[in-house]
């Protein structure tokens, strides 16, 4: 077990007021929520803390507000009525969060309830943790849960701030994230498989040095392979490149090597004219991008090779698409690697949203054992890190 925080199983709520942080930040449109993913990955511990006799308060950011008071378009109500419809509970919105009237509805919370608080970023102290925002909201409860994978690695109010009152908990989506992303590097059932894609290296310089420590194989797709080959002396054409990581590139490869951990990179690839939704693909092997070329996926005889090695994986963890898998001709690539994870016999770990909108788009999400509802919050803690949120709780 890797998570060494007290969580809501360790604590005595009943008949108490708590005040959960979760993370709501949802797409909406026209005041809609389009993907309720993250509302539904908050209900086990809301369930949890309503058949525990708990008063429930809830809060969250959503998008960017600029903080200088309330922005219809990005108010909360639409994640709070979200909640009501999946749960069936009796879900009371509050339009405010740090005022009279906020202060007021949490009065009235009585065991079983539950109130959703207004956007804490319409107030722009919350980000910078104002130590009066975390008082305020440490006056809310008699109990502090923080549920909010995705912004965990956030040093702000409604994350941190009421833990230096209040007595501060996990709640279970946040064990079990923390849970999952750092047992994989601790104690990974081997061999371990990681495969890292997307678009730049310099984005995932951490999370490719610290799984060079622990994985087995590194496979690497994507427009980060293409700054790969420049490290070894090929020609990308007009691909995507980082002229300023390339040496950077070459020292984890030299790094691979000397640990002995195998880097799978493209063997072919399918490159285009341009980039666009009507670039044509062919397939032309590593070394022969010609000039005026970019790599928008990897090729046929890759995909196998990297299907192979996934195939005998045992854990495999994945960031970031092979390809340019938004424009259907170039997400073969992207596929073939999310089939051949999910016939693996292997725990499988998914983290990044453009790969986990990869997965769903080939309706594969049901077959990885786990896919991360944070971003950032997610690769932090694949780069070794410690998160803000977690390291502000109480000791198991
Ligand atoms: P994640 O969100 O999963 O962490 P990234 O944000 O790092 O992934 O990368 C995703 C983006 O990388 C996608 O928008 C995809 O189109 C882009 N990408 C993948 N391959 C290429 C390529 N060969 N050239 C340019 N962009 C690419
Ligand atoms: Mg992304």
């Amino acid at each position: 077990m890797a998570f060494t925080k007290k969580t809501v199983r360790d604590i005595d709520v009943k008949g108490k007021r708590v005040i959960m942080r979760v993370d709501f930040n949802v797409p909406l449109k026209d005041g809609v929520v389009t993907d309720d993913t993250r509302v539904r990955a908050a209900i086990p511990t809301i369930k949890y803390l309503k058949e525990q006799g708990a008063g429930i308060v809830l809060m969250s950011h959503l998008g960017r507000p600029k903080g200088d008071g309330p922005e219809p378009e990005l108010s909360l109500k639409p994640a709070a009525d979200k909640l009501a419809e999946l749960t069936g509970y009796d879900v009371k919105f509050c339009p405010d969060t740090y005022g009279d009237v906020a202060a007021t509805a949490v009065a009235e919370v009585k065991p079983g309830d539950i109130l959703v608080l207004e956007n804490v970023r319409f107030l722009k102290a919350e980000k910078k943790n104002d130590p009066e925002v975390a008082k305020k909201l440490a006056s809310y409860g008699d109990i502090f849960v923080l549920d909010a994978f995705g912004t965990a690695h956030r040093a702000q109010g409604s994350v941190v701030g009421p833990a230096a009152h209040i007595p501060a908990v996990a709640g279970f989506l946040l064990e079990k994230e923390v849970d999952t992303l750092t047992s994989i590097f601790a104690e990974p059932e081997r061999p371990f498989v990681a495969i890292v894609g997307g678009s730049k290296v310099s984005s995932k310089i951490g999370v490719l040095d610290h799984l060079i420590d622990s994985a087995d194989t590194l496979i690497i797709g994507g427009g980060m392979a293409y700054t790969f080959y420049l490290a070894k002396g090929y020609t990308v054409g007009t691909s995507l490149k980082e002229e300023d990581w390339v040496e950077r590139a070459a020292e984890m490869m030299k790094k691979a090597e000397e640990k002995g951990v195998k880097i799978l990179l493209p063997i072919d690839n399918v490159v285009a004219d341009h980039f666009g939704e009507d670039a044509e693909g062919e397939v032309v092997d590593a070394d022969k991008i010609p000039d005026d070329r970019m790599g928008m996926d990897i090729g046929p005889k890759t995909r196998e090779l990297y299907a192979e090695a996934i195939k005998g994986a045992k854990t495999v963890f994945w960031n970031g698409p092979m390809g340019v898998f938004e424009f259907d001709q170039f997400a073969a690539g992207t596929e073939a690697v999310a089939r051949a994870v999910a016939d693996s016999d292997c725990t499988s770990i998914i983290g990044g949203g453009d790969s986990v909108a990869a997965i769903n788009k080939f309706d594969l999400a049901d077959k990885m054992s786990w896919i991360s509802t944070g971003g950032g919050a997610s690769m932090e803690l694949v780069e070794g890190k410690a998160l803000p949120g977690v390291e502000a709780l109480l000791d198991a």
